[in-house]
């Protein structure tokens, strides 16, 4: 692939904009160059270590995806491989699956890096006598929808920490939208729309039929997944994978069936912007839509980029 240039060039590419310095990206060229900030274009699939996004301010898309977007830091990254692939704002967004892959026995789709990291972490538990299946993987913005669209119109029960039903005639619209973001991510805004999250439960766990709840009660000491847990909790590490939501931050409730696939998904966070997020509601057939809109900035802080990131505690 050879140099792309700022408007002309028709696929998706990034820049990396560092104020005050310049940060050297392996294969980078320099665009612009002012006294307070650096422009750096990249190959498409170069993406830079996560050092150098963390020093990062901006990034900027150019192209189809024009922007400038703001780089927020975390905690705890591991590397970006260099081969690695930076999702566009549909795949981001879930309005496409073009990143993610099919997979049967078992059954799920994600991102094929994402993908093979789990397998072989599957193929781990096996010989521990655990069953590990995808209860959920990549979901896209439609899914994501209809179980909000079902949750705010009180189709879907409400569910409060303990995973106990609220109720639903009680509550205002503010409280139903607070409701569901403890449990259920913004359309949009949910990392199972980025192929890199994967739910789990253990087959071999529970008799034929039983249909999990994803509930706390599953999950704590006497709970079918109890076992599954211990084992994840000393495992997850060595494939790649962290927990998202190990514990309550005052965002979403703690999900720690939830696994995410770190060197994938530490990149697809920085990507999402309120800016895009509130484009994307704009136009969707969404219950609620204009009380949301005016939200979408506390929504991102504390929804989206306030988890629990990697390498900072099991559960
Ligand atoms: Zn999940």
């Amino acid at each position: 692939m050879g140099w792309v240039k700022p408007l002309w060039c028709a696929a998706p590419c990034a820049a990396f904009v560092a104020s005050d310095e310049l940060y050297p990206f392996g294969s980078a060229h320099v665009l612009r160059l002012t006294t307070r900030s650096v422009a750096i274009a990249v190959k498409l699939r170069d993406v830079p270590s996560h050092a150098k996004i963390a020093a990062c301010q901006h990034i900027a898309f150019i192209g189809r995806n024009a922007g400038i977007f703001p780089v927020r830091p975390l905690r705890g990254f591991i590397n970006v491989p260099a081969t690695h692939r930076m999702l566009n704002n549909h795949e981001l967004t879930g309005r496409v699956r073009t990143h993610v892959k099919q997979y049967e026995e078992p059954t799920f789709a994600a991102q094929p890096e994402v993908a093979k990291a789990f397998l072989a972490m599957r193929e781990k538990a096996r010989r521990a006598g655990i069953d590990l299946i995808p209860y959920s993987s990549f979901r896209d913005f439609r899914t994501q929808l209809r179980i909000w669209n079902g949750k705010f119109s009180g189709k879907k029960p409400l569910y409060d920490m303990d995973g106990r039903v609220r109720d639903f005639a009680s509550l205002s619209e503010l409280d139903i939208i607070d409701c569901i973001l403890n449990w259920s991510a913004l359309p949009g805004g949910s990392r199972h729309q980025w192929g890199t999250e994967i739910d789990v439960i253990d087959g071999a766990s529970v008799s034929p039929g039983y249909v999990p709840k994803l509930l706390p009660e599953e999950v704590s000491a006497g709970g079918v997944f109890e076992a599954l847990h211990h084992w994840l909790d000393e495992n997850i590490a060595e494939f790649g994978f962290f927990r998202p939501y190990a514990s309550y931050n005052g965002g979403m409730y703690p999900e720690p069936w939830h696994l995410s696939f770190e060197a994938a998904s530490t990149p697809a966070l920085r990507q999402v912007t309120p800016e895009l997020l509130t484009a994307v509601i704009r136009r969707a057939d969404m219950l609620g839509k204009d009380v949301v809109l005016p939200l979408i900035p506390q929504i991102y802080e504390r929804h989206i980029l306030n988890i629990n990131g990697p390498g900072t505690g099991q559960r």
